[in-house]
């Protein structure tokens, strides 16, 4: 079976010569997967079209952006709308305060929200505005936990970091890192014994509640219950990454899911429809130090941006009101029985880590729980599943180490094809 990628191979040469590995963000560059990536010049549903007209089921889905999948009608009539009315003003508008009211509701500890362009952007606000709340410059972190790529979180990183095997950045003053101490999810002993060395240091505890940047690996219920529980015992602040799991896992996000409060939370992706949007926000006590409010800093020339918040607008409309996370749970699971099946008939050892309608496939025979045990999975392997799926017309993240999307685009057909895809691609691997 092949796969002509001509076009894409010319796109990507002339990529390389003037973009830095040939890509505006270093997975997309199939650096874990090797061969060329499909240049991508389409995207309806669930599938996607590259450029030498090849189709594949997506659950890429922009990482985790497109819950509705590509192209959703709702979503686009309501960007195109906003770009008839003016693409940006660089002042304050409607919509943005609409979607202010509609995330308050929805995520539990948000009292107040501040709109930025990026996770990166959301993250590095939110950290800010904890710093000035505690008067404190210590940063927790957790090892294969990704929170973007401002200077002081690229140590032990998930994502990129870890695709490339990297453990830190290349350009980071060590001053910016000072602060900053990772250590190993799911681990309450080692969390423990940090908190007695230096909790008072710690300014804030930042996490992704359920991770998805060293694959999917949830948080267990006592890791998070004893990061409520330090945080409010050492005066820190907790704050919840749902970047990824914000209105992916659950209406308003993991917080909701898992019951636990943290007093900052930074949201991206859906809640922008898949334009450049995010946010962050909690507790209005923190969130008043917010410039102009208060002090602390942080502004943009974009945010808010009326076309993002009108899309994102349009897609948690879509969301609250169907039994759109029932759907995703339904399709996710069968797809998730399907892989593990799938690699137990072709005698691949496999762990299926899944969480609603998140979830990774790794080649290792023992559980996945945290960044080491991530680790384990064999890259090769995977490289070899991924080209065997795409080969069927089945487009996986080109990373042992991201999580696969399933959206309300994806039916109980595409489903069907990829399971049987995955049986044919596991018994290739070798
Ligand atoms: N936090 C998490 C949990 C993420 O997954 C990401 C990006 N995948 C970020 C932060 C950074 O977001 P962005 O790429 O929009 O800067």
């Amino acid at each position: 079976m092949t796969l002509r990628l001509d076009r894409s191979s010319q796109w990507f040469s002339r990529a390389q010569r003037l973009m830095p590995g040939g890509v505006s963000s270093p997975v997309r560059a199939f650096g874990a997967v090797g061969g060329t990536p499909p240049f991508l010049v389409r995207g309806e549903g669930a599938y996607v079209e590259d450029v030498d007209g090849n189709r594949y089921i997506d659950y890429v889905g922009s990482w985790g952006a497109l819950i509705s999948g590509h192209a959703d009608p709702a979503v686009v009539e309501a960007a195109v709308e906003a770009v008839r009315c003016g693409s940006s003003f660089g002042a304050s508008t409607p919509w943005e305060v609409e979607l202010a009211e509609v995330l308050c509701e929805a995520v539990p500890s948000l009292e107040m929200v501040r709109f930025v362009c990026s996770g990166t952007e959301a993250v590095m606000s939110a950290l800010r505005a904890a710093r000035a709340a505690t008067g404190r410059e210590g940063i927790m972190k957790f090892d294969g936990c990704y929170h973007g790529h401002a200077d002081s979180l690229l140590v032990q990183a998930g994502s990129g970091l870890a695709t490339l095997r990297l453990e830190s950045s290349a350009g980071v003053p060590t001053s910016a890192v000072a602060h900053t101490v990772s250590l190993p999810y799911n681990d309450v002993l080692t969390l423990e014994e940090a908190f007695e060395r230096f909790g008072k240091e710690v300014a804030a505890v930042i996490v992704e509640p359920v991770a998805g940047n060293m694959g999917v690996v949830p948080a267990t219920r006592e890791f998070l219950e004893a990061l409520r529980d330090l945080t409010v015992a050492y005066g820190a602040l907790l704050v919840f990454d749902e970047v990824i799991t914000g209105f992916r896992v659950a209406w308003g996000g993991a917080q909701a899911l898992f019951h636990i409060r943290p007093d900052l939370t930074c949201l991206g992706k859906i809640v922008g429809g898949g334009f450049p949007l995010a946010a962050y926000g909690g507790r209005r006590d923190v969130m008043s130090l917010v410039a102009p409010a208060g002090p602390v800093y942080q502004a943009g020339t974009l945010a808010g941006h009326p076309v993002a918040v009108r899309a994102g607008l349009a897609i948690l409309r879509r969301l609250r009101e169907s039994a759109s996370y029932e759907r995703l749970e339904h399709l996710s699971s069968v797809l998730a029985e399907g892989l593990r099946s799938a690699a137990q008939e072709a005698g691949v050892p496999v762990q299926v880590n899944r969480v609603a309608s998140m979830l990774t496939v790794f080649f290792t025979d023992r559980p996945v729980t945290d960044y080491e045990s991530a680790q384990r999975s064999d890259g090769v392997r995977y490289a070899q599943f991924f080209w065997g799926m795409l080969r069927r017309g089945v487009m996986l993240p080109p990373s042992p180490f991201e999580a696969m999307f399933v959206s309300l685009a994806h039916s109980e057909e595409e489903i069907g094809r990829t399971v049987e895809a995955a049986r044919t691609a596991m018994r290739e691997v070798r």
